[in-house]
């Protein structure tokens, strides 16, 4: 699965509709401290169903919608839309069958929060199971940000044997046993 496309609104410092083009293999973002290079990082974890604030360096998860600058007021909302090329048919469950797949969460000041996939209103857990497996997630292994390295590096056991069973698609049989037993 590939990143094609990321659209934001009122998300951080982007305030008004914003939609980045990833064209190539290799896409580099570069701009003075501040400008907001990282907050499409923590877009993308956002939308990937990352619910700890303090991880998108915040301190509740409503410090992700535009809080006003000098001269203009805050966002009433923050949405943020991921688009992914799914010509492989690499992702989970009942959406593999689209060649497309656009994944959105919004949040409003009230605290109401939604997923979308391709339009349709899913829970969070829906989003994750499209892409278990893949290495993409809010915490997974295809994003390495700073302090990644190291948190692989430090992990105790357990949660080394976490990052190896996501990289050997294992995870996504072992989460679909433990709904199972769940039931
Ligand atoms: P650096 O090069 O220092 O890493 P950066 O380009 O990664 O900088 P970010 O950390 O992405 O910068 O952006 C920080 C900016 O985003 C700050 O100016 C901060 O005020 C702004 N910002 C963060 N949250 C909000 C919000 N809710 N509303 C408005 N602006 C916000
Ligand atoms: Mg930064």
């Amino acid at each position: 699965m590939r990143l094609n496309s990321i659209k934001l609104a009122g998300f951080k410092s982007f305030a008004d509709p914003t939609h980045f083009q990833l064209p190539g293999q290799l896409v580099g973002v570069v701009g003075p401290n501040g400008c907001g290079k990282s907050n499409i990082m923590d877009a993308v974890r956002w939308v990937l169903g990352e619910s700890k604030a303090s991880e998108l360096r915040g301190e509740s998860m409503q410090d992700v919608i535009f809080n006003g600058s000098g001269q203009r007021k805050p966002a009433a909302r923050a949405s943020v839309e991921l688009i992914f090329d799914n010509a492989s048919a690499r992702a989970g469950g009942q959406w593999n069958q689209y060649a497309e797949i656009a994944v959105r969460r919004v949040l409003t000041r009230d605290g109401t929060s939604q997923y979308y996939i391709n339009s349709q209103p899913v829970r969070r857990r829906d989003v994750q199971d499209v892409f278990l497996g893949t290495g993409l997630g809010p915490r997974a292994y295809a994003i390495i940000g700073q302090g990644t390295i190291s948190r692989i590096i430090e992990s105790r056991p357990e949660e080394l044997r976490l990052f190896l069973e996501e990289a050997a698609g294992v995870s996504k049989y072992k989460e679909r046993r433990r709904e199972t037993e769940n039931r």
